[in-house]
This record gives C-alpha cells, structure tokens and sequence, in this order.
C-alpha cells in the first residue's frame, strides 16, 4: 500500500480537523464535520495542499461556512485558495457559493450542467469558473496535477469527483456517503460488513441505476486507489477500498427499484 504520512488514528474525529496525509509540500486535510448538527446533514470538508496553494472540496453549505472557516484558518488562509471543487449542485455542497467566492479569489470547479444555474446564486463571475466538461478533465495546482473524474448520475445528474495521484486519494462527494448513528461516527471505515447498513438507504434511494454503479466501477478501475472520500460519514482506505466498489457493483438503485418504491 502506498505510504500515508502521518495518517490519523482510525478513532479520531476531531472537530477541529486531521491531517490524513503528508509528504512533502504535499497534504490532504479533513476539516472537520458538526457531529451536534441538528439541521441538515453532517458534511465533511476536505482540503488539498500543494506548495502553499489550496483546492477546497464541496466547501458546504451555510450551516457549515463559519466552522469550516474557522478550521481550514489552522491549515490555510482563505487567500491561499486557488481552487472551490463542487462536485455537484446539491444545497450542503453549494449553498455557501457566495460566501466562499467573497473570502478568496479561487476559482470554482463544477460540471459544465451546473455552471447555467449559478446566477440564481446572486452572484457569477464567468473568468471565475473552471467548467468540467462530461468526459471530465484535468487541472493543476501549483504544479500537482488533479484529475477530474466523472460520474454523472451517482448521483447528480452533472457529478464530478476528484483523483489525486500523488495521495493516490478519489474524493467522491456522495458516492460512498453514509449516515453512521450519533455518537458513533469514525473517520475510517474498519470492518465494511458493519458499515454497509450505513450506506445501503441513502444509496438504493439517491443514486440512478445498476449501470451507472458498474460503468462508474469500471471506469476507476484503473486508477490506484488508497483511499475513497465522501462527502458525508467514513473514509474508506485499504481494503476498504476494494469490499465498497464491489458492493456498489453489485447494487440495485434507483431506477431498477422503481416498481418496489410505487409498491407495484
Ligand atoms: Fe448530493
């Protein structure tokens, strides 16, 4: 497996961040997620660091703007931002558009769909936006190279991940969320037969169909993976790894249960 630098302990979930891997000028922060949350649903945030320079990953929503700031002040300042990654256009992904395009001059990230929808944000700035075309695209930051993977339908319609292949890290926005019971959140999966009670309603329901779980598969399949991170609940690394892209292969949704959801 491919060395983790300094990767946190598999209990700790610290409220105010981890670091989950080191090397070099090279870095991969979670910023943390409001356990206490009683609105919405707990999201974590994610920062990438190379050379001093910044890509923050589905920054959130406006529930989670002022902790996310105060968290990501340990790590990064907001002028250090080159890049907002929306994976896509979902309120606890988006909603704090224009607070975040108001703190930095970063760039924003986000499938081509989504981009003719911004306006409705109050604020748009076409020289701002890094539009993802469908069959994905690739970007750079400072130097360190950031590919940009789609996966349309998983569940969005316009979906973008991120695979960074010096942290050998997909981040997957909702693909692989769960929904873990309070008091109980880890930030790694350890064992994925418990877990998978924890992804199964929020997949089976949200995401499109059977094909669009095995061509996503498929496609990955060539990449070195050793970590898989949502954008809600546990990280999955190791053969983690391996144990939830065979269960997403394998999974019914969405369309293909469309007779057992009208009780047909
Ligand atoms: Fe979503």
């Amino acid at each position: 497996m491919h060395a983790v630098g300094k990767a946190a302990p598999a209990e700790a979930r610290a409220a105010d961040g981890v670091v989950l891997f080191e090397q070099g000028e090279h870095r991969w922060v979670w910023l943390g997620a409001d356990e206490d949350e009683d609105e919405g649903v707990s999201a974590n945030q994610f920062l990438v660091q190379h050379g001093g320079r910044g890509c923050l990953l589905d920054p959130g929503s406006v529930l989670d703007f002022a902790r996310t700031v105060a968290n990501l002040s340990r790590y990064a300042q907001p002028s250090e931002l080159d890049y907002l990654f929306f994976s896509h256009q979902d309120p606890d992904v988006s909603s704090a558009i224009p607070m975040w395009a108001g703190i930095t001059t970063a760039r924003l990230v986000m499938p081509r769909v989504w981009t003719r929808f911004l306006p409705h944000f109050g604020e748009y700035d076409q020289k701002r936006m890094l539009e993802i075309p469908d069959a994905g695209g690739r970007f750079t930051l400072a130097g360190a190279p950031l590919e940009v993977v789609p996966a349309h339908f998983l569940h969005s319609t316009g979906n973008i991940l991120l695979y960074d292949p010096t942290a050998r890290f997909l981040f997957t926005g909702d693909i692989g969320a769960s929904v873990m019971p309070h008091g109980k959140e880890t930030l790694y999966v350890e064992d994925f037969e418990r877990h998978r009670p924890y992804l199964e309603g929020f997949h089976r329901r949200y995401m499109a169909s059977n094909v669009a779980c095995r061509d996503f598969v498929r496609r990955v399949s060539r990449l070195s993976i050793d970590a898989i991170v949502p954008q809600h609940g546990a990280i999955f690394r190791g053969p983690q790894v391996g144990h939830f892209l065979s269960w997403l292969e394998g999974l019914r949704c969405g369309v293909d249960l469309l007779g057992e959801m009208y009780g047909a």
